[in-house]
């Protein structure tokens, strides 16, 4: 026999958290697989749904409850499995219930903070008034001050994005696409400018003019949806940087969902999503300018699924290496593959004791050898002109494009040094490895650990 029943806020926390698992606007959001330090105790479902770890800006670690408000939604956006193309039934919490639910978590240590979002029932503003007077309600009437992400909708009116901005700890719009006529391709109901960028200067004027309140926001994109390019959304990446502070952008890649009219639109390629985290790491941590980041795209626009966006930029200006570890300063040490913010500071700190003058120091640093070879210089060493460092790299290529393209196994270097050291002829692969010599290509003979035949080698 079939029993039905209305769902009970337990039903509705595991249907409208689970919608949100592929919303990646939270660093490091998983579902929580490991026991709670207390489970929330539905008698019949366990471990609980909607709970994810999270990490926050300050980088600590907390039981996030993310959920939406409701997964109806009267917008036409062709890749999302919430819009009105998709015939499912859908759910929403009422405002008391959804406020009671979080508490009796946080209650029982289940949960640290909120992340609540919402499909659009009405509009942007209505959509908004709801999320603002849920989280009133926490704050007021339960007097909860930790943490509270919420979602601002596309089409939110001022008032409502100085509301939210004064109960959340932090607030995002999502972007979804970098450029107008993309959003009308992919979102006809929704406009750019106005529904979208519009409420994010806003957000910006607030946390920059008040000193309580949200103190950041961030936004995402679904990445190849509009079948833009990774410049396309650099492009926007930047200015959203430069413009707004803002805290993170999220690159979630596109993946059809069943009923859409994307539905037969292929997914992202594995990897273009990480490619893409990459750049924004080096132009949000390293501080690379966007003359260094347009190096590493294609002539389509798009980055290197083979390499990281780092290695692409230094193969493509070879002019600046090598770099000499004991002199250069920490900049200059970040353009280097193979080197992260920790490994820099290492040798800035190391350097002030003692001369860092081979690989196995380098390497206790957490230097990658394998990565940093070709873009440093030991002293004693002549430093490599960057012809030498092409013909090292690419052989009688022109340039990384070039050896790519011709796809094919390259010559060895022309280096007369590397060559008294090699036993016989080997195949050099465009990968930057030989395939039967563990010399490295553009050592010069002086750095290879454990090398038989090269007298320099400290082994
Ligand atoms: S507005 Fe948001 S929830 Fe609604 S269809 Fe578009 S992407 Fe989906």
């Amino acid at each position: 026999m079939l029993i039905k029943r209305t769902p009970d806020r337990y039903d509705k926390l595991q249907i409208l958290g689970g919608m949100l698992a592929s919303d990646d606007i939270l660093t490091g959001g998983k579902v929580s697989s490991g026991p709670h330090r207390m489970a929330y105790s539905d008698p019949r479902k366990n471990p609980a749904p909607g709970i994810y770890k999270a990490s926050l800006p300050n980088g600590k670690k907390i039981n996030l409850m993310r959920v939406m408000f409701t997964d109806f939604c009267k917008m036409d956006c062709a890749y999302c499995p919430n819009s009105i193309y998709v015939p499912r039934k859908r759910y929403a919490f009422k405002r008391d219930e959804l406020a009671d639910t979080f508490m009796e978590l946080h209650g029982r240590l289940a949960v640290d903070g909120l992340f609540l979002s919402s499909g659009i029932a009405g509009d942007g503003s209505k959509t908004t008034q709801r999320l603002v007077e849920t989280v009133e309600i926490i704050r007021k009437k339960h007097g909860f001050k930790g943490y509270i992400h919420m979602k601002v909708m596309p089409g939110a009116s001022r008032e409502l994005v100085e509301k939210a901005h004064r109960l959340g700890s932090r607030l995002s719009v999502n972007i979804e696409t970098p450029e107008p006529d993309m959003m009308r391709r992919i979102s006809p109901h929704k406009d750019l400018q106005q529904d979208i960028l519009d409420p994010m200067a806003w957000i910006n004027d607030l946390t920059r003019e008040s000193s309580g309140g949200a103190v950041g926001q961030a936004t995402q994109f679904v990445v190849g949806a509009a079948d833009e390019s990774d410049r396309q959304i650099y492009r926007r990446v930047d200015q959203m940087y430069t413009d707004w502070n803002l805290k993170r952008v999220y690159y979630p890649p596109f993946r059809p969902a069943r009923h859409t009219p994307m539905e037969e639109k292929p997914p992202v390629p594995a990897g273009r999503e990480h490619r893409l985290y990459q750049m924004d790491w080096l132009r949000r941590v390293y501080r690379f300018g966007s003359d260094e980041i347009d190096l590493a795209f294609d002539h389509g626009g798009f980055l290197s699924l083979e390499q990281d966006p780092k290695t692409v930029i230094a193969m493509e200006n070879l002019d600046a290496f090598p770099i000499d570890l004991n002199t250069a300063g920490k900049d200059r040490l970040l353009r280097i593959p193979g080197i992260g913010p920790v490994s820099a500071g290492r040798i800035l700190e190391n350097r002030r004791n003692h001369t860092i003058d081979n690989w196995r120091d380098l390497q206790a640093m957490g230097v990658v050898r394998k990565r940093a070879w070709p873009y440093v210089v030991f002293p004693g060493q002549r430093p490599p002109s960057g012809k030498q460092l092409r013909l090292d790299l690419f052989g009688e290529a022109q340039d990384r494009r070039a050896a790519e393209a011709a796809a094919v196994s390259l010559p060895p270097p022309k280096s007369p040094a590397l060559s008294a050291v090699m036993e016989r002829p080997a195949a050099y692969q465009a990968s930057g490895s030989y395939t039967s010599h563990e010399c490295i290509p553009g050592s010069r003979g002086a750095m290879c650990a454990g090398c038989p035949v090269n007298p320099a080698a400290d082994a």
